[in-house]
């Protein structure tokens, strides 16, 4: 089984992914209800037993919302989390997974991986992003997956980790016109803007003008919200980082057609 990467969706109704590499079958969050879960994997042709671990990312139900359901048809799935979101997700969810707990900031080996789990500001208990180093297959030298979502703003942490990945799932959550006239009450707009909110596409556009990413080859514009964003507002905006690197594939990913993106 050669490496493969897909996100099967990033916005605030679910955010899932598959790495498989290494002959094994990876998930980075599970946001889904079972019906889009069962879905997504059965396009990849992937059984639920098949899974080999999932990570997650924090405790909101767009992470991790699916996780009862798959471990009904998966009891032994192993589940990678900080202490401080294990203790959360088995509160609120009455799931006892097989918790395999990490320092958030302390890189640890996970079946093969190399992973960093790294702290990034969100209200959650202890939010983390991912950059997950794979193992080097059939002469090619392994990919390093990042995925950086649910973050108000981008940490020295955070960028360091931006710079060094091959592929790269960045939130570009909201426009900030469309953020001021929705109807959302003031108080949820200052928390989506606040320092442990969301990231505005202006923000995720400054990183990707200002990082040197020299490996970089693929980034997929996630998380967006739908009621204040639109992907062709993103994508607009992303004509510039296109223009400046051209040897980097650029996707966004459109929650309201939430078609499963495969980032190469
Ligand atoms: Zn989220
Ligand atoms: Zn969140």
């Amino acid at each position: 089984m050669a490496f493969s990467f897909h996100v099967l969706g990033t916005s605030s109704s679910g955010n899932c992914s598959v790495l498989r590499t290494g002959g094994r079958t990876f998930l980075i969050d599970v946001g889904f209800a079972w019906p889009r879960l069962s879905a997504g994997l059965a396009a990849l042709g992937i059984e639920p037993r098949q899974i080999d671990a999932v990570f997650v990312t924090h405790e909101h139900g767009d992470h991790c919302g699916g996780l009862p359901a798959l471990l009904g048809r998966h009891p032994g799935l192993k589940v990678f989390a900080n202490r401080e979101t294990a203790r959360r997700i088995g509160a609120l969810q009455r799931v006892a997974p097989i918790w395999q707990l990490f320092d958030t900031g302390a890189a640890f080996e996970a079946l093969g991986l190399a992973v960093t789990p790294f702290s990034i500001p969100h209200d959650a208990a202890d939010p983390v992003g991912f950059a997950i180093q794979c193992p080097s297959e059939g002469g090619s030298p392994g990919r390093k997956v990042t995925w950086m979502t649910d973050l108000g703003h981008v940490t020295p942490g955070a960028r360091a980790q931006a710079e060094a990945a091959d592929i790269l799932v960045l939130e570009s959550n909201y426009d900030d016109e469309m953020l001021d006239l929705s109807r959302r009450p003031a108080h949820l707009k200052q928390r989506i803007r606040g320092n442990h909110g969301h990231l505005s596409n202006l923000a995720a556009l400054d990183l990707l003008r200002s990082i040197r990413a020299e490996g970089l080859g693929h980034v997929c514009l996630g998380h967006l919200s739908k009621e204040c964003n639109r992907a062709v507002i993103v994508d607009g905006l992303m004509a510039e980082v296109r223009a400046a690197r051209p040897a980097v594939r650029v996707t966004v990913f459109d929650p309201l057609e939430e078609r499963p993106a495969e980032l190469t």
